[in-house]
């Protein structure tokens, strides 16, 4: 809205790829690439996760944005799933294998993946070359979660130029929600589609770690004591506290 026009035509014309999960934060960046792009595709990774729920919810977000968002829906292209359960074979962790979730001597949850957000980009990245696609995006995110290494934009600002270095491309990394809180996340979701898609993200897009589509709270689907649970509930709480308010687009 505060673009210039013509900046906004040429984004018209750019091409995007999302890292779609079907997570609260996947979500919201498909969103904003939607608003921002003229095509958009979603790619998502199979890497042998512990819930089919994660691949149902990517299923569901994408198919109420295009039913609830016309303008959205002649912008959204193919989804594309991956297999990379070799990976997730390797990387064993809390999220692919039966361990509880805890913290490890290193000081990281033993949820995180060592290497997940750079497998996804170099495939991402690959994907992205025979597409036609310039952006890549993702919803990581510095500002709640600091112990996760490979959600820094350091990391990411390294892995964008050793990507175009590799394949002699010209790929920029969007990651929208790098500085927002969660709370700002929810603002950002009402910015760019109001409560419909505030409503849309609630119902449809999973974060909690249990898999748990029974029980529904304000904030959506979740045990609600598991740390995407609570995170997730936490940001949502903190933003209607704040007023349920509108975030800038970043
Ligand atoms: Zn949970």
């Amino acid at each position: 809205m505060t673009d210039h026009p013509e900046r906004a035509a040429d984004r018209a014309a750019e091409r995007a790829l999302v890292l779609f999960s079907g997570g609260q934060d996947s979500s919201v960046c498909l969103a904003w690439a939607l608003d921002r792009f003229g095509y958009v595709e979603t790619v998502g990774f199979d890497y042998g996760q512990r819930h089919v729920v994660e691949l149902q919810a990517r299923q569901a977000v994408r198919a109420r944005m295009i039913e609830r968002f016309p303008p959205w829906a002649e912008r959204l292209g193919p989804d594309h799933m991956l297999d990379i359960s070799s990976f997730g074979a390797v990387a064993e962790s809390a999220l692919t294998a039966d361990r509880a979730i805890e913290m490890q001597a290193n000081g990281l949850p033993s949820t995180f993946v060592p290497g997940r957000n750079l497998v996804f980009f170099v495939y991402a990245a690959a994907l992205a070359d025979r597409r036609g696609l310039k952006a890549l995006v993702g919803g990581m995110c510095e500002t709640d979660f600091s112990g996760y290494p490979d959600c820094r934009r350091e990391t990411l600002d390294a892995m964008q130029g050793t990507l175009n270095l590799g394949m002699a491309q010209d790929f920029a990394i969007e990651t929208p929600l790098m500085w927002l809180t969660k709370a700002e996340t929810w603002g950002l979701a009402k910015t760019l589609g109001g409560e419909p898609l505030v409503e849309l993200i609630v119902a449809e897009s999973h974060t909690c770690y249990a898999g748990d589509r029974e029980h529904r709270h304000p904030w959506g689907y979740g045990c609600g004591t598991c740390p995407a649970c609570a995170l997730r509930a936490k940001g949502f709480e903190d933003w209607v506290a704040g007023g349920r308010l509108e975030a800038a687009v970043p």
